[in-house]
């Protein structure tokens, strides 16, 4: 029978990422994260020509710097929040 070494839920780990402000300031600490699920939150930039771009970004522990995941699984974006939604998640959490 196989052995579940990680289940796909809420907190699977997404990987192991260093901070270097990736798609963001571009300066980051440097530090390696092992960056959970829910780590992560959708960010939005928009272009003057009204297009807009989604990314999936998470911000360093260390340094508070936000970092842009790249190539994260279509099928998993829609299920996270927004950088609103994770920050009001945070400080529910903290209570
Ligand atoms: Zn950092």
């Amino acid at each position: 029978m196989p052995i579940v070494l990680e289940r796909c839920g809420v907190d699977n780990v997404i990987g192991e990422f260093r901070c270097t402000g990736h798609g963001n300031s571009g300066h980051g600490c440097n530090s390696l994260l092992r960056i959970l699920k829910s780590d992560l939150y959708v960010t939005v930039s928009y272009d003057r020509d009204g297009t807009f771009e989604r990314y999936i970004t998470f911000a360093c522990p260390v340094c508070y710097a936000e970092n842009d995941v790249d190539n994260f699984p279509d099928h998993l974006r829609w299920s996270l929040p927004t950088r609103v939604e994770h920050v009001k998640r945070q400080i529910t959490a903290q209570k």
